[in-house]
This record gives C-alpha cells, sequence and structure tokens, in this order.
C-alpha cells in the first residue's frame, strides 16, 4: 500500500490544506497552491511498506496496530485498522494512506474543513460562554487537548419512493336547543398516496469509540460536498468506513419512514381528530455515496481533573458533548421557576375569588 506526502514543489516541506485560503499551503516556505496546481505534482511515496499488524487487547475490545514507513523521515508510523491520514509522530509530516482510499473505498465527496483549529477553539469558548449551568469560570480559554481534524466516514442516501397512507378520522359538531345538547360525529376513511424523493439522508459509517461524536454534530450542508480529492486529508486524519450500507439499512429505513409519514399526515387537515393511521412504503430507487465530512475532535480536562470529550461541525460550527453542570445554580432556578408559577397560581386564585 503507498504511503503519500505532499510535499511542497519550492522546498520540499509538507503541505498542509489550510481551511482559511481554502488552498494547499507550505508553511515553512510560505507557498500555496490551488488543487488544480498541486495535480502537476507527483506526492512523494515510501516505496517500500511494513506492515505489522500485533492486536492490542483494550478494554476487552481488540484494535490492531499497522505500521507503516514514513515517505519523508522513513520512520514508523501506527496507525489502527481504519485510519486513512495522518501524520508522523517523529518529523510532524502529514501522510495519507492512499491504498485504504482506493477501489470500493474511494469516497465520492469530501466537504473541506471551513474553518481553522484557532477558529474552532474561538467558537468552542464562546458557546460554553453562553451555557447557563455550567459552572462559573470553569472554561479556561487555550486548555483544550488533543485537538485534532478528523474526517469522519458517512453514507449519503437519495432515494425514490412511494407510500400509501390510510386512516380514520373524525369530525365533531356540537349544537344545543333549550331541552338538549347534540353531538354529531362525522367517520371518515383517509387515504393518501404519494411518490416522494429524498436528499442527501446521512449516517456515519464507522463503528468506533468515535461514533457518538461524528452522529452527534449532523446535519452537514451536504449540497456544499465537493467530489473526492487525496490532498484534502493531507495535514488531518482520516478515518475510512467499517459499516457498509446493508448494516446501515434499518436506520435509513427508519428516517424514511418518519419522514413520509409526517409529510403524509401533514395532508390530512381539518378534522378534530386522527387515529389508527397505517403506513405502507416501498422504495423504488436509491442511491448510496460514500463521503468523507470534517470534524474538530478535542479533550478539555476540568479543574477537578474530570475529562470531557467534545466535537464540533468543521463545516457549520455546530458542538457534541456533554457539559459540566453547576447543580446548585440548577436546583435555585427550578426552586425560582417553581416559586414563580405558585405566585402566578394566587394571584389568579385572587382574581377568581
Ligand atoms: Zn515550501
Ligand atoms: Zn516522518
Amino acid at each position: 500500500m503507498a504511503v503519500v506526502a505532499y510535499k511542497c514543489p519550492n522546498c520540499g516541506a509538507p503541505l498542509e490544506f489550510s481551511p482559511e485560503s481554502q488552498k494547499f499551503e507550505c508553511s515553512f516556505c510560505g507557498s500555496s497552491f490551488s488543487e488544480e496546481e498541486l495535480q502537476k505534482y507527483e506526492p512523494a511515496q515510501s516505496s517500500e511498506q511494513t506492515i505489522v499488524q500485533e492486536p492490542a487487547e483494550e478494554e476487552g475490545k481488540e484494535e490492531t496496530a499497522v505500521l507503516y514507513t514514513c515517505p519523508s523521515c522513513g520512520a514508523q508510523i501506527v496507525t489502527t485498522e481504519t485510519t486513512a491520514a495522518t501524520s508522523c509522530l517523529y518529523c510532524h509530516s502529514p501522510v495519507v494512506l492512499e491504498g485504504r482510499l482506493q477501489g470500493e473505498f474511494h469516497p465520492d465527496r469530501v466537504i473541506p474543513f471551513a474553518f481553522t483549529r484557532e477558529e474552532a477553539e474561538r467558537r468552542f469558548y464562546e458557546w460554553v460562554a453562553k451555557k447557563r449551568y455550567v459552572p462559573k469560570g470553569y472554561f479556561d480559554t487555550g486548555k483544550t487537548e488533543y485537538f485534532m481534524g478528523v474526517y469522519y466516514p458517512y453514507w449519503v442516501l437519495d432515494c425514490d419512493t412511494s407510500a400509501n397512507y390510510t386512516a380514520n378520522a373524525n369530525r365533531v359538531r356540537v349544537w344545543r336547543d333549550s331541552r338538549n345538547e347534540y353531538t354529531e360525529t362525522s367517520v371518515y376513511r383517509i387515504h393518501r398516496q404519494g411518490d416522494l424523493h429524498f436528499e442527501d439522508l446521512t449516517h456515519c459509517a464507522l463503528d468506533s469509540e468515535g461514533r457518538e461524536l461524528a452522529d452527534g454534530v449532523m446535519p452537514y450542508r451536504v449540497l456544499e460536498a465537493i467530489p473526492f480529492k487525496m490532498p484534502y486529508l493531507s495535514g488531518f486524519r482520516a478515518e475510512i468506513r467499517n459499516l457498509e450500507t446493508d448494516a446501515l439499512e434499518p436506520v435509513f429505513q427508519d428516517d424514511i419512514h418518519k419522514y413520509t409519514e409526517n409529510l403524509l399526515r401533514d395532508t390530512v387537515t381539518g378534522y378534530d381528530s386522527v387515529y389508527n393511521s397505517s403506513l405502507d412504503s416501498d422504495v423504488k430507487r436509491k442511491d448510496y455515496q460514500y463521503a468523507l465530512f470534517p470534524v474538530w475532535a478535542f479533550v478539555y480536562t476540568g479543574a477537578d481533573q474530570k475529562k470531557y470529550y467534545y466535537s464540533m461541525n468543521g463545516q457549520t460550527g455546530k458542538v457534541a458533548g456533554i457539559l459540566p453542570l453547576d447543580r446548585k445554580k440548577l436546583l435555585r432556578d427550578a426552586v425560582l421557576a417553581g416559586l414563580g408559577i405558585a405566585a402566578v397560581l394566587l394571584m389568579i386564585g385572587g382574581l377568581l375569588i
């Protein structure tokens, strides 16, 4: 398997994709190249490959370490089975494991990182500052660790379906004369038939510990994804999928069912109640695309030495992760809110009496 490093054509230092300029930049001589310009040059490859697999036992879960040779310094690069881009621990050169992105593993589309690591950090602190129940002063700027840009694999589904929706519905009319009250209930049988088209239904294609972090930052603006090119991964980590479409089929089916039901249900209006509904839907055509989407992943260790894991959508800036909670403040506000409700009730009571 070829291990490639994109090097600056002017000085030979490693090139990295810059979210700021959306170009490939050399931090050594300051040159920058567009995707087209870079295509004229061949990336450096390590011809010889060292692949040693040693299963490492980790909390009962077996993970295989795979070793490669760095094309820049010759040191060994340790990766997991699903890594497709990383950097050399010794010379820090970004490397792309080309072989892991070929054939059926060649992504159709990629969304490049839209903002830098510094910007991601700034957005994170801005986000926590707005959170009401985070203990005051808990987050100190500049204390995030293991800050990493990671491309996670996703399956993106476009499909056409045909659906039948049936339900019962009631319309109720009530009137009275001097002696009686009358209720008339009209019962209807509802039928809706529709052809629907779904676009860009998305689920993470990696079954690992990072899955929650990759799922939590969705949605992406998938329309903005561009055709995949290898160099976009340079300077970031990239993971390849270990879940095929059939493994995610039930999850996509659930989405389709839920969205179809909502869409058809929304066309049933003007009734007092709708019940006993049922839905039949049939997928006529489906088209899966394999894509890599950007996530900033990092850890924050609080004053109490507790570690919190966060991820941020590398396109939209949406953050996922659990925040420390100021329980006293939460309790105090809950009590105040309770008192507020009690006061309003007293007022209504007073007015009524
Ligand atoms: Zn250079
Ligand atoms: Zn190296």
